[in-house]
């Protein structure tokens, strides 16, 4: 570790100096704030388009959904950059209108005033059995038909393991691994995080699956079943708020929370070796998964060594920085991790 603390910090310089070279090459983007509030903007504009797009000009669900998909994965990158208080850090009124807004076009998330804690708990605790941020999204669970089956649903990620989590965050607890505020935050995200679009929003959509698989087994086989007429109106009333809500975020979650579980290491990393921590994943295989999670399994290794950058820059500059990182040996599209349940060492 000695050699690998010097190394990060070798990494970080190199990072840094990339950054403020791209700052002074192009000087506009020392307006940080007002490029947020920008980017946030047009996003959520794009997105009305293509609320309008469906509700009015009769676009097919399939681009609508596609086309938000894409959209909010920018917000949850301002969301992310939010979190690391990157944008009106002085002016509380526009930062949490920005993080209100954030959170509404992507209502099947954690509240993100609660996700604050359990992300700068990641940035600490990487890859450690108290780091929920990543446990949340399967991180470290054995890969199978049931991790990839709530790897994009939160709520069910949680409904399938929280007797076996419950009683190891307890433990936790007692040995002092979260502050007093990360406890007391820890509650709240389980009885009011998804409160108030999460929950609703979720039972609107198993009724919806579940109603339209029965639906859809009793026309199979000829309608042998009387279809009570509520069942039709229900459908087609919460369509809309399905294709429109709640599929494209549920593809926007499962690419992200599919490439994030992969690329994080957990279970046998070293506490604060950002070596261990994540790997690259660029590979064109990921390229559909990152089209809906803004390139997320290239860049966020870079994120870890340097936290405090905005991801339109990160982005940008990401060639020359993911050039350091493999120089330096950060891994990159080690797919290993999928039979070792995200072990970082390759044996034992
Ligand atoms: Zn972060
Ligand atoms: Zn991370």
């Amino acid at each position: 570790m000695a050699s690998d603390t010097e190394k990060i910090r070798l990494v970080f310089k190199e990072i840094q100096q990339i950054s403020r070279e791209f700052k002074s090459r192009y000087p506009v983007f020392v307006h940080q704030d007002a490029i947020g509030m920008g980017i946030f903007l047009f996003s959520v504009m794009m997105i009305l388009l293509g609320f309008a797009g469906y509700l009015n000009y009769g676009v097919h669900a399939g681009w609508v959904i596609l086309w938000i998909a894409f959209w909010t994965s920018l917000l949850h990158e301002l969301e992310h950059d939010l979190i690391h208080y990157l944008y009106f850090k002085k002016i509380p009124f526009l930062h949490n209108f920005m993080m209100l807004g954030v959170w509404v076009f992507r209502p099947l998330t954690v509240n993100p005033w609660f996700r604050r804690y359990l992300h700068l708990h990641h940035h600490k605790y990487s890859g450690l059995p108290s780091d929920l941020e990543e446990r949340g999204v399967t991180n470290g669970e054995k890969f199978g038909l049931l991790r990839l089956f709530i790897l994009p649903d939160l709520i069910l990620s949680f409904v399938f393991r929280a007797f076996k989590l419950y009683p190891e965050i307890r433990k936790m607890e007692k040995e002092g691994r979260f502050t007093k505020e990360e406890v007391k935050n820890l509650y709240r995200v389980g009885l009011l995080g998804f409160l108030p679009f999460g929950i609703p929003l979720h039972l609107m959509w198993y009724s919806f699956a579940l109603l339209s698989l029965l639906s859809g087994i009793n026309q199979f086989y000829g309608n042998i079943l009387p279809q009570p007429e509520w069942t039709q109106e229900y459908l087609s009333a919460i369509t809309p708020i399905i294709v429109l809500l709640v599929a494209p975020n549920l593809l926007r979650q499962f690419s992200l929370h599919f490439i994030t579980s992969n690329i994080h290491y957990y279970g046998d990393v070293e506490k604060g070796n950002i070596f261990q921590q994540t790997q690259i994943l660029n590979t064109w295989w990921a390229i559909p998964f990152h089209l809906f999670c803004f390139n997320f399994g290239v860049t966020h290794a870079i994120h870890h060594f340097f936290v405090q950058e905005t991801f339109y820059i990160r982005q940008l500059t990401a060639a020359k920085a993911v050039a350091v990182l493999v120089k330096y040996g950060v891994r990159t599209n080690d797919t290993g991790t999928f039979s070792r349940a995200n072990r970082y060492h390759i044996s034992g």
